[in-house]
């Protein structure tokens, strides 16, 4: 659709911040809308999260999961991607501002789409992270490889038994679909992949351990379902502990409460957090300046169209929106960008022929079911009223996440990837570095060492 006379600098401008599965369908669902896009985000890549845990375990490689945004819209001229850190939404001046390596930038907008996703939520104890990385990155996952694989490698050179147990016992906490899929990835990894690999220990007396503090494994997937997950694990030798809090979480290990109140230790070198999740602080930094609202978890309560109060152009979808009934899933993501541009796109059309726009309708979620792997094919799945698990949801499973993977050769080198893990228990990508491993720490005690050179140096002025 052509508006008569648009240049570049006058065709209506918007602004996507964030690349994940909102912000991307919002941008390619655009793709023949008379709009200038500008896409922002503070990766350069699309991240396919459910696969994380795979990157992770070491069955597929990170570029598999993440392609280049920049590529992906390659052939769509009306988008620009720029790689910045979005750091404040002016809605008064309808400007974001975002940083590049300590530059400042400003970018205007007529309409505003916010698909910043959520980060790790620790429920206020955000030191555990030092100990128990999250899984929201590439950056996690590669060094939770290099935490899990770099256990196996400590063990084997230690004499000591306790500490062998500890370097040997791996805890994963929260048992939604990433803790399942985390804890029983580990299992097979050890006892499939590297059993017969060292001399010293044998892998396949690692010790898993799948903790929570609800009653229940997968909780939002229905009694039927968690139950059948998590007999499955405990036959694969997962240890799984209900019920129990995590009260500390330090180098060697975690401190748990019971429910009846009793505290009691895990010794545990590598430890997994895949427990609660906090929307992006851009919806704080949206409610210091307008009558929007948030939840607990950081999501901006939207109005029926997805647009926020009093800003009808300012719209919030996927992870960072609290819509009810729409979980914090790729579907609700993709969904929500494709229903907010198609907004964009009747406005943009009757713009152009200078009539009235269609009335907006209230975003509707079309619930297409979930379903997660427990192992090697094995996974269940809820589909409407039907749940099902076994080989049939593994299969479903393996079926759907190829469909939704971005990219013709991503999906080919995955399918290659999994044939070699499913067809032989070898995987692909076990590489691990020391910086992967150790990147976080080391990052932490420089920021220490910044921060007493910063206070010296305040006290001798
Ligand atoms: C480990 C894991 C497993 C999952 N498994 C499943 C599954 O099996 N099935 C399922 O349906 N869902 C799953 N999910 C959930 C699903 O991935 C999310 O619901 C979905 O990614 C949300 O999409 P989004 O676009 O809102 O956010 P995201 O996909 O998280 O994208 C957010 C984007 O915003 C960018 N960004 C964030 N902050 C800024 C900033 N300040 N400035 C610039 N850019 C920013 C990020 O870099 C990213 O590009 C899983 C999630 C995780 C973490």
């Amino acid at each position: 659709m052509s508006h008569p006379g648009a240049t570049a600098s006058d065709r209506h401008k918007v602004v996507i911040i964030g690349s994940g599965f909102g912000g991307l369908n919002a941008a390619q669902a655009l793709k023949r809308t008379d709009v200038d896009i500008k896409l922002i985000a503070r990766t350069t890549h699309h991240l396919f999260q459910p696969l994380l845990y795979q990157v992770a375990t070491g069955i597929i490689s990170e570029g598999e999961i993440a392609p280049p945004t920049r590529l992906i819209l390659r052939k769509q001229r009306n988008a620009q991607v720029l790689l910045g850190d979005v750091t404040h939404v002016n809605l008064e001046k309808k400007t974001v501002e975002s940083v590049l390596l300590g530059h400042t930038y400003s970018t205007p907008y007529d309409t505003l789409i916010l698909a910043a996703g959520a980060g790790q939520s620790y429920f206020g104890n955000d030191h555990f992270a030092e100990w128990a990385p999250g899984m929201k990155t590439i950056d996690d996952a590669l060094e939770l490889r290099g935490r899990i694989l770099g256990a196996f490698e400590q063990a084997e050179r230690s004499s000591d038994p306790e500490r062998r147990k500890k370097l040997l016992t791996f805890v994963v906490v929260g048992a939604g679909p990433t803790g399942v899929e985390m804890a029983g990835q580990i299992q097979e990894l050890a006892d499939q992949t590297l059993k017969g690999s060292f001399r010293h220990i044998d892998p396949t007396e690692a010790h898993v351990i799948l903790l929570d503090a609800a009653p229940a494994v997968l909780p939002p997937m229905g009694e039927k379902l968690g139950l059948k997950a998590k007999e499955r694990l405990e036959k694969m030798g997962v240890e799984i502990q209900l019920n129990a809090m995590v009260t500390d979480v330090d180098r060697n290990g975690i401190t748990v409460k019971d429910s009846d109140g009793t505290l009691r230790r895990i010794e545990s070198a590598c430890k997994v957090w895949s427990a609660g999740v906090q929307a992006s602080p851009l919806g704080k930094d949206l409610a210091a300046q307008s009558e929007t609202e948030i939840d607990r978890a950081g999501r901006v309560i939207v109005n029926p169209d997805l647009s926020i109060p009093g800003h009808p152009n300012v719209f919030v979808v996927g992870d960072m929106a609290f819509v009810p009934g729409v979980p914090g899933m790729a579907q609700g993501a993709i969904q929500g960008g494709k229903y907010v541009a198609a907004i964009v796109k009747n406005e943009a059309a009757a713009r152009a022929h200078g009539t009235k726009p269609k009335p907006r309708v209230p975003f509707k979620y079309f619930d297409k079911g979930s379903m997660a792997t427990v192992s090697k094919w094995n996974a269940v799945a809820k589909v409407g009223k039907l749940e099902f698990g076994g080989f049939i949801a593994w299969l479903a499973w393996l079926g759907l996440h190829l469909i939704y993977l971005v990219g013709f050769k991503t999906k080919i080198a995955t399918l290659l990837s999994w044939a070699v893990t499913f067809l032989s228990r070898q995987r692909g990508q076990l590489t691990i570095t020391e910086q992967q491993a150790y990147a976080r720490i080391r990052i932490e005690e420089l920021q220490e060492i910044a921060a007493s050179v910063q206070e010296s140096e305040k006290a001798a002025s």
